[in-house]
């Protein structure tokens, strides 16, 4: 196998989408894939066994989950659609979620014509993380979600006093790879602004950002959360994370170009076939620091800093240490490299993309393949 290549555990994420549907049929609420997270088409039919359906951020995303998941649920959000996103999502999807008063004056009622329901994504001016200031839409100037301020002024200036003339349900997105504790103090907040709107609405979207499938993750907290909105306000209660449908599932394998003589702060540079800055941008953007799971890393022993093959001196996946030295041709393996990592490569400096490979059942099947033609058909 050619290397860098993204393997995708299937089994794992089988195992992922029981926990899901777990708090589904315990709670009586719906989950949906975020596709921005994974788009693994290949594994759609599996996903559609265990969770309602999938969210999409515009168009693209919408009809690869109307194509894919056929018969399932098919939302979307976005910031802003154009005339031309509505008409095509009218026709495929199922409900749509607008972010914005103006944007609900615009297309609220067409939508509700064409049979859609409508949704509205709310900011609770709740934050509730702190490390990653880029994921936080609380976050003071958030040009995402409505305030209840907006909110209460375009109804006022409309006249109108149920908010269900107008919409089906809210929506908040809020969290960021969280627990359930974060998700109550959110709550809390939603309830406390917009509590009495929710007796007027159909449903509310919790949006993304739990972390069910983490091990420490608080599931019974979060299914007191759904059903407490449930039987206060007679809800649905709708759930779209994208981490936890593919948390743990996903290796990126790469091998090493080279290993250069120890610097003056004990640390080798290590080159690899693989780039963060263009097949795990999270890596940089985030930033964070993958699990090595293969060679086996030590405390103690011979310290690497692995980085990519590309231009860009902050190309630069993290530093790990071994007990064994590390040599050219020797396989490195990135573990939980299922999630914002297909779907944000790119091909920088030329960059070959890696292929995608599916394992499922002690098989494993090559899905996609790159080649120089998808370098040339993007610059
Ligand atoms: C990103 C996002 C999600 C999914 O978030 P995860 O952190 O991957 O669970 C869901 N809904 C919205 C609106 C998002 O922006």
């Amino acid at each position: 196998m050619r290397t860098p290549y993204f393997l995708i555990d299937a089994d794992r994420i089988e195992q992922n989408l029981k926990v899901l549907n777990g708090v589904m049929q315990r709670t009586g609420s719906k989950i949906l894939l975020a596709q921005k997270c994974f788009s693994c088409y290949a594994l759609y039919p599996l996903i559609s066994k265990y969770l309602s359906g999938a969210t999409a951020s515009g168009v693209y995303e919408a009809r690869l989950c109307h194509e894919e998941m056929p018969g399932k649920e098919n939302h979307v959000f976005s910031p802003a659609f154009r005339d031309e996103d509505i008409a095509v999502l009218q026709t495929i999807c199922d409900h749509v979620v607008l972010n914005s008063p103006q944007q609900l004056h615009r297309y609220a009622r067409r939508l509700r014509e064409a049979g859609l329901q409508v949704g509205l994504r709310v900011n609770p001016e709740c934050s509730t993380q702190e490390g990653h200031a880029i994921y936080d839409p609380c976050a003071p100037g958030s040009r995402l979600g409505t305030t209840l301020s907006a909110l209460r002024s375009y109804l006022e200036s409309q006249g109108i006093t149920d908010l269900s003339s107008v919409i089906d349900g809210l929506h908040f997105h809020t969290l960021c790879e969280q627990n359930s504790d974060d998700l109550k103090t959110t709550l809390d907040a939603v309830e406390e602004k917009f509590g009495t709107y929710l007796h007027q609405l159909r449903w509310l979207n919790f949006g993304g950002g739990h972390h069910i499938t983490r091990a420490d993750y608080d599931i019974p907290l979060l299914e007191q959360c759904v059903s407490h909105i449930r039987q206060t306000y007679h809800l649905d209660v709708y759930l779209e994370p994208g981490e936890a449908v593919a948390l743990n599932a996903g290796e990126l394998h790469s091998t090493v170009l080279e290993v250069q003589p120890r610097g003056a702060d004990g640390v080798s540079n290590v080159i690899l076939d693989m780039s963060a800055a263009c097949h795990t941008p999270d890596v940089i953007e985030m930033p964070y620091t993958p699990p090595v799971l293969s060679p086996v890393q030590s405390d103690a022993g011979h310290i690497y800093r692995f980085g990519g093959p590309t231009c860009l001196s902050g190309d630069v996946i993290g530093t790990y240490t071994f007990a064994d030295e590390l040599h050219e041709g020797d396989t490195v393996v990135f573990g939980d490299m299922a999630i914002y990592s297909m779907v944000k490569t790119n091909t920088f400096n030329g960059m070959p993309l890696p292929d995608i490979y599916i394992r499922q059942g002690g098989e494993t099947r090559l899905w996609k393949t790159f080649t120089y033609d998808d370098f040339k058909s993007r610059v």
